[in-house]
């Protein structure tokens, strides 16, 4: 199966067999090698949250560990504040995201590590793990959340194995990346998305583990 142009399909991510998080996102391109993704500006999304019988731990990063830890959250909206098309390739423990400012002008890269995707019946599947390379369009990187990685591995959220393995993947893309090789090398200055698109939305049923 393959999406056309336009379509609009739903990200799942699954942790402990329940959605962790989704979001919709429309189909640019769909072939063998790759998938690509417009995720614009104002999306809303569903992102897990300390639920409320219990007290939240503050922060972003104390907080997201102990939902992976316990395996308990609930569900809030939140909105999408920069627009961004995903380019993932099957198989690959990262995502490259693009990303524009309102005006058109580039934002900068940001690498997603994140389990190799699975397509399922209304989109596709991952898991994000936790670690992040940002970059300026001119390909200046720096880690994101690295401390919030190191944590999650150091307390066995995740486990050993997928901790070298993401470091692993790390290196490579940070190598492609300091190379200019694709996706980073590619003319995206001039990439638009369709103005026909509009804001996608997720579908009712978002919440269900995906078949
Ligand atoms: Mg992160």
């Amino acid at each position: 199966m393959t999406w056309a142009p336009g379509d609009v399909v739903v990200h799942h991510e699954v942790w402990l067999d329940r959605v962790w998080a989704a979001r919709p996102l429309v189909v640019v391109e769909d072939t063998p090698d790759r998938l690509l993704f417009w995720l614009p500006a104002g999306t809303v999304r569903k992102v897990p949250m300390t639920p409320p019988h219990r007290e939240d731990p503050g922060d972003r990063t104390a907080r997201i560990i102990d939902l992976l830890e316990r395996g308990d959250w609930v569900h809030v909206e939140q909105v999408w504040d920069v627009s961004c098309l995903w380019i993932l390739r099957p198989g690959d423990w990262h995502a490259v995201w693009a990303s524009w400012l309102p005006t058109g002008e580039r934002y900068g890269w940001y690498v997603n590590l994140q389990r190799p995707f699975r397509r399922t019946a209304i989109g596709i599947e991952s898991m994000d793990l936790a670690l992040d390379v940002v970059a300026t369009p001119d390909r200046v990187w720096w880690w994101k959340d690295a401390d919030e990685f190191d944590q999650l591995v150091d307390r066995g959220v995740f486990d050993a194995a997928t901790g070298e393995r993401v470091r692993a993947e790390a290196a490579d893309v940070i190598r492609r990346l300091e190379g200019n090789e694709p996706p980073f090398g590619e003319d995206w200055d001039s990439w638009r998305p369709d103005p026909a698109w509009a804001t996608p939305r997720l579908p009712a049923g978002w919440d269900d583990l995906p078949a």
